[in-house]
């Protein structure tokens, strides 16, 4: 009788849990770390489009139709509250009202901003998500903006075309940037996992570097539950930031009042998705040499025949 009750409460537990596994607690190590994702959030986080991924040259193509983008109201601030958060994985900006909106840039529609948030390295050698021929930089910007046609970012999230993320690399520099410096004024008040304050908004394009140059893939969000529901644009121009204001973002805390950092998840198979660029570049693969490497393969096929003959 004991046993059948202890297998009765095993088997409730079990399905009391069970609905609260995936979404359940998440870290970059550890027993939940990012090796066990795809194991924890198995309905996302194992797919096969899966973010970040290494930007690496012989993967990319040229595309001469990647538009230039618009971005309406990054400079408008009025009537804007910004909530700055430590919420125990990174550092973000929830951006409550306002029109700051993105099109343009071949998104195929019209992208409201919801927040920006970033991710970093305990040191500089490494902290960004995407990669740029395997080689990181010390940290990433990602401005998350969803469709508007959804309505809602909540409404959105159950469609393919449900965000476009906008990416920036930081690089060090000798020079404070004064942007940044009006964000990391408010990071005493954010110290500890949970915290939020409310901050004065800046012009959005001030953070920013330039946006003409630009990879295009898709792929999904790099944080659980890893949805595969993102329009990705990772710039090439990078922002500049100093050591000391990078040491700013290292001096959060966590939920467990450990130091946030490396939080970046490492990247993730192509899996043959197109990764297409903005730009040219010398070392991009070419869509012609594509159609040239047809060729050759079409003309030995057919020589190999005739020779059979
Ligand atoms: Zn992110």
């Amino acid at each position: 009788m004991a046993s059948s009750y202890f297998a009765l409460v095993v088997l409730l537990l079990y399905l009391v849990r069970t609905p609260f596994a995936e979404g359940a607690e998440w870290t970059y190590t550890g027993e939940h770390g990012v090796d066990q994702w795809a194991k924890d959030f198995p309905s996302y986080c194992s797919g096969q489009s899966q973010s970040p991924i290494d930007l690496e040259a012989s993967q990319v193509t040229y595309d001469s139709d990647l538009q230039p983008f618009t971005f309406s109201n990054f400079d408008n601030t009025n009537g804007i509250t910004w909530t700055l958060l430590n919420n125990g994985h990174a550092a973000q900006v929830s951006i409550g009202s306002g029109t700051m909106q993105v099109s343009g840039g071949s998104l195929g529609g019209t992208y409201q901003v919801a927040q920006f948030h970033f991710h970093w390295g305990s040191d500089s050698t490494k902290g960004s998500e995407h990669t740029v021929n395997g080689l990181a930089y010390p940290m990433e910007l990602h401005i998350v903006c969803f469709n508007t046609k959804y309505g809602n970012i909540g409404d959105s999230l159950a469609n393919p075309d449900a965000l476009a993320v906008l990416g920036f690399f930081f690089e060090i520099s000798s020079n404070t940037n004064p942007t940044m410096q009006k964000l990391l004024d408010g990071f005493p008040n954010i110290k500890y996992g949970g915290n939020q304050t409310s901050m004065t908004p800046f012009a959005l394009t001030n953070m920013m570097a330039g946006s003409s140059r630009y990879f295009r893939y898709r792929g999904g969000l790099t944080t659980p539950t890893c949805n595969e529901i993102v329009t990705w644009t990772v710039f090439r121009d990078t922002i500049k930031i100093s050591e000391t204001q990078m040491n700013a973002f290292r001096m959060l805390l966590d939920t467990q009042n450990n130091e946030i950092v490396n939080n970046y998840r490492p990247v993730q198979p192509l899996n043959g998705r197109s990764i297409r660029a903005s730009y040219d570049d010398e070392n991009f693969a070419s869509a012609s040499g594509l159609v040239f490497n047809s060729l050759v393969l079409v003309s030995s096929y057919l020589v190999s025949c005739m020779c059979r003959f």
